[in-house]
């Protein structure tokens, strides 16, 4: 699979969010390098545009991005 699209701007990729996690670098090569379709950044992303991501929405939270997408 093909880096993520958002990969140059993404605050999570860029280590621009507060209290990076330890995993930063795993959830970097899982998500953003190679399947973005589970990320929960991306997911609401895709479903509420990008204004509407939370600074603090670590990738792997796709149960909050559900949330907040009411899915
Ligand atoms: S954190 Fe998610 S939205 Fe950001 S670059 Fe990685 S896969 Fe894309």
């Amino acid at each position: 699979m093909a880096d993520c699209q958002l990969i140059e701007t993404c605050i999570f990729f860029n280590d621009k969010m507060a209290n990076m996690p330890d995993m930063a670098n795993l959830y970097k090569q899982r998500y953003c390098r190679t399947d973005n379709s589970n990320c929960a950044r991306f997911t609401v992303f895709s479903a509420l545009g990008r204004e509407n991501v939370p600074p603090d929405l670590y990738p792997n939270d796709i149960s909050r991005a559900r949330e907040i997408i009411g899915a």
